[in-house]
């Protein structure tokens, strides 16, 4: 047995160079970035995808819901089970329902990782309650089985997929102890999306992160085993088929299992490696990843999750509370910055708005400025709607 990494110590310590920018020395060898043209041809072009970064996939994770940390519920004890009453959005169901026209959507459209390489401290998965609804109705519907048994399994299948992406980011961290440079940026940037016509035009990663939903439902985790409906394995495999080009190849797993991971652990490292024994987490490692849920927290216990406390608010959601309760006038900035005027506040509070979170940093700031205890404060006022000078006038 390995010993339990601790997050996000374990990367800092690992890789203590990424914590200052550090510019790429050097082409990488294949810099292919794009994305599928109308034909299904790759095109190249100048805006690199990532899993987790797709605009096309994060926008909707990241909607103006309210956000909030959660943790995951230990047994089928803990959930409201069939007496909760929730309606799924019928949108969100057709997304993810088998169409012949059109892919359905994957894991990532539902769930975001957020690289601590890219989110530092805002780090962990974001999960959509709206999309969430979705899925696991369009999964009830296929196995016959009642939402309510569905919805903590979609839930934590999703997460599996998601931890998957978790564990690639510590084989990159590892590879860049190894290598002794910056890589895990770079991987996501240019050669994630990139094809491996040998075996798939999807990216590889998602290969390995869809045949992880498929492990979960055949096997469960913890408590939720029993939950399983029959033909939750099939029904998972199915939907899966429906999605885009690597995700509906997690059979490669089964198949050509090495070759995958020598591949994508190859790009990540930038060189040619034979080995494959990389991209697992530990249940324990998996428990230490931040979860925050993107939408109404009193939904959360129906999909498993139990709120712990108002989380970092996604922009969107914060300009919406700076406007309406704050009384704020937001004005554009440099780049991704933009600026919010304050009543009574001297001088405007600038904030970056590229991590699609509103950064810690930014938030003391904001805290500050409108006379909140901490940031915990800030964003409970957010999470809620609430408007600070209610709060200040009443101490
Ligand atoms: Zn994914």
């Amino acid at each position: 047995m390995r010993p339990t990494a601790r997050f996000p110590e374990y990367f800092e310590v690992l890789a203590p160079q990424h914590i200052a920018e550090q510019a790429w020395d050097g082409e990488p060898e294949t810099l292919v970035a794009g994305d599928f043209d109308t034909s299904g041809r790759w095109a190249v072009d100048n805006a690199p995808p990532a899993p987790f970064l797709d605009d096309r996939y994060s926008a909707g994770v990241l909607s103006d819901s309210a956000t909030s940390t959660f943790v995951l519920a230990t047994s089928p004890s803990d959930l409201p089970g069939e007496n909760f009453a929730f309606e799924p959005d019928a949108k969100a169901v057709e997304l993810f329902t088998p169409d012949a026209n059109r892919p359905s959507m994957p894991a990532d459209a539902i769930a975001l990782y957020a690289p601590w390489h890219f989110y530092g401290e805002q780090w962990g998965i974001y999960v959509n309650e709206r999309l969430l609804g979705g899925f696991a109705q369009a999964l009830a519907t296929v196995t016959d089985a009642p939402l309510w048994q569905v919805a903590p399994l979609a839930h934590h299948q999703v997460l599996e997929h998601e931890w998957v992406h978790f564990a690639f980011e510590i084989a990159g961290t590892e590879l860049e102890d190894a290598i002794g440079a910056s890589r895990y940026r770079e991987y996501s940037w240019y050669a994630y999306g990139q094809p491996e016509p040998s075996l798939t035009l999807g990216p590889l990663e998602e290969v390995v992160a869809s045949a992880a939903e498929v492990l979960f439902a055949r096997h469960g985790r913890r408590g939720f085993k029993n939950l399983r409906p029959k033909g939750y394995t099939e029904a998972v495999g199915r939907l899966l088929d429906h999605c885009p080009p690597g995700y509906s190849e997690w059979r490669l797993m089964n198949t050509h299992p090495e070759e995958v991971l020598r591949h994508l652990v190859s790009r990540i490292a930038g060189r040619a490696m034979r080995t494959y024994r990389w991209g697992v987490a530990t249940d324990d490692e998996k428990d230490q990843v931040p979860l925050h849920w993107v939408g109404d927290p009193a939904v959360a216990p129906f999909f498993g999750a139990q709120p712990k406390s108002a989380g970092p608010p996604t922009i969107p959601r914060f300009e919406k509370w700076l406007r309406r309760r704050a009384g704020a006038e937001i004005v554009e900035g440099e780049g991704d910055h933009r600026k919010a005027r304050l009543p009574g506040a001297p001088h405007p509070v600038d904030y970056d708005t590229g991590a699609g979170f509103l950064l810690r940093p930014e938030s003391k700031q904001f805290a500050s400025v409108l006379a909140l205890k901490n940031i915990v404060d800030l964003y409970q006022h957010v999470a809620e709607m609430k408007s600070p000078r209610a709060t200040a006038a009443a101490e």
